[in-house]
């Protein structure tokens, strides 16, 4: 199965980075690369795809 590339968009800095969306895990925080800070998914969330991705994650659609 191809892995699936999504843009998470930061919430405090608004910077875009491209991740690889796991196929069997869920990632519950991301560090930004612009500002630095660990993002983490929100509440009822089950990741940062799903909070803050232009893609949901896997599990969750
Ligand atoms: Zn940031």
């Amino acid at each position: 199965m191809p892995n699936v590339q999504a843009t998470l968009t930061c919430p405090l800095c608004n910077a875009k980075q491209t991740a690889e969306i796991p196929s069997d895990a869920c990632v519950p925080f991301y560090k930004c690369d612009k500002c630095g800070k660990v993002i983490k998914a929100k509440d009822g969330d089950c990741c940062v795809f799903c909070s803050y991705g232009s893609e949901k994650c896997p599990l969750n659609s």
